[in-house]
């Protein structure tokens, strides 16, 4: 049997994902949480060489973080590591114990579906109504259109819930006088959608077909699921610098000092000094956030004014353990080899460089839509983000499919404005079925 140890943190999105992409694969795992035991976490550092959670090891190897287990899973390495299926290239043997697939396939092959001319694997059942993303976006399509009888099914995506997961404090979203946490308000979401029937499977779509009827979708290596009528839902994914240093271990401080989410990882950095790179919204939430752990926070901007909305702004500059550096870009993450030590600046009004000692660094500069699966299938901007048909509502360039929340939308990028198309999407699905007798 092979051995998952996970270490964790109670309020961390990414640990909560990782967790539920390993249960997703039926093996069991150990949790250990660190969050309060300052031992532990110094044992998960050593072991791991990060200082981030999760770190997730298996058979007592460290492979790092969500991210680094969901692209191993991407490129099918994961089940083998897991003993799920043999190891590829006759390299080393298959995991003692482990139940292999005889069907298994390593690499992606055309997308082929019904007729049971898969090699003899009959059909995947179709299903009316496929929705893509759990976000607020997702959810709100899967409460209307489960309440319109449609028995949606969802697919998770790699990060179930979406971005509100990984926020704090909700104080725009209606309904909620006092706020509310991203992560307890998609719960609520969630609870609503499953109350309706509304059905919800961990997974990613690698691969669509929108130009066969019924649509087929490919999820993982070697699943596929078929849809009369599909909304797209899979918002958007927090971009990167792409400078040197940035990257997870071996090749950077990802990890060991880098990271992209304050709420899982500002408690690692407990009065030490942090620097955050954006000027937009999620950078003043993660500043003031890191406040409550760090000395001091440099919140690194590349212009001379903010995006954010006035509220965020005027947080973070009145809050004393913030310092800007204005017109600032990040060249380089810095590092002895383990753990990051500091950032390589430039200045963008003069070009001169200097150095900024710092033990962590916290991304936050926008988002990219998840758009790869529909390249070439459905018409999309030059940033990836879906078009939809214009006065169509969420409409898009191809019959039957719906786009709905940030995958669609470079403008407004709300929690209600996500739920709100999501609702518009499901409505237009439902009539969609209607006038094609769900064929
Ligand atoms: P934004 O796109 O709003 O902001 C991104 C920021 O990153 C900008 O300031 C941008 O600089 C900077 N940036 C982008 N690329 C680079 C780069 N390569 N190098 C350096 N800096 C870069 O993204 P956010 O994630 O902040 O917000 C997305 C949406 O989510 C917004 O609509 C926001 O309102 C919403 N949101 C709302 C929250 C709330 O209400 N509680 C919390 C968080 C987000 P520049 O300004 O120069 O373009």
């Amino acid at each position: 049997m092979v051995e998952v140890l996970v270490y964790t943190k109670a309020y961390c999105p990414y640990c909560k994902w990782a967790k539920q992409l390993l249960a997703s694969k039926g093996v069991g795992f150990r949790e250990i949480d660190v969050m309060s035991d300052a031992e532990l976490e110094r044992k998960m550092r050593k072991e791991s060489g990060g200082r981030t959670v999760p770190q997730i090891f298996i058979d007592g190897r460290p492979y790092g973080g969500f991210d680094e287990i969901s692209e191993l899973d991407r490129r099918g390495k994961l089940d083998e590591l897991l003993g799920l299926k043999p190891i590829r290239g006759g390299q080393g043997s298959p995991v003692p114990n482990a139940p292999v697939s005889e069907n298994s396939r390593t690499e992606f092959s055309p997308l082929r579906v019904g007729g049971g001319s898969d090699g003899g694997v009959p059909p995947p059942e179709t299903e009316d109504l496929v929705i893509l993303g759990s976000g607020a976006a997702g959810l709100t399509a899967a409460i209307y259109a489960a309440r319109a009888n449609l028995k949606p099914l969802v697919i998770d995506g790699l990060q179930p819930g979406g971005q509100l997961t990984i926020t704090t404090d909700v104080e725009n979203y209606p309904g909620f006088p006092n706020g509310v946490m991203g992560p307890e308000l998609m719960d609520l979401f969630r609870k609503q959608a499953e109350r309706f029937g509304t059905r919800i499977i961990y997974g990613e779509v690698s691969q669509a077909d929108l130009k066969r009827r019924p649509f087929a979708l490919r999820l993982g290596p070697d699943k596929t699921v078929r849809a009369r009528a599909l909304i797209i839902a899979t918002g958007a994914t927090a971009r990167w610098l792409g400078i040197p240093g940035e990257k997870p271990a071996p090749d950077g401080y990802g990890g060991r000092g880098v990271s992209a989410c304050a709420t899982c990882d500002a408690a690692f950095f407990q009065n030490q000094v942090v620097a955050v790179a954006g000027g937009g919204d999620t950078a003043m939430e993660e500043s003031n956030f890191l406040t409550k752990f760090a000395s001091k926070v440099i919140l690194i901007h590349r212009r001379d004014k903010f995006r954010a909305s006035k509220i965020m702004q005027a947080r973070v500059l009145n809050n004393p353990k913030v310092e800007v550096r204005w017109n600032t870009a990040i060249a380089e993450v810095l590092g002895d080899g383990k753990v990051m030590t500091g950032l390589k600046l430039r200045s963008t009004a003069d070009k001169s460089e200097s150095r900024l000692d710092c033990q962590g660094f916290f991304v936050a500069i926008g988002h990219q839509p998840n758009t790869a699966p529909f390249r070439g299938q459905l018409d999309l901007d030059e940033i990836g983000y879906i078009r939809t048909i214009p006065g169509g509502g969420p409409r898009t360039s191809v019959p039957g499919v719906f786009a709905a929340g940030d995958v669609a939308d470079r403008v407004y990028r709300q929690a209600v404005t996500a739920a709100g198309t999501g609702c518009m999407a499901a409505l237009d699905a439902e009539k969609y079925l209607e006038e094609t007798n769900h064929e």
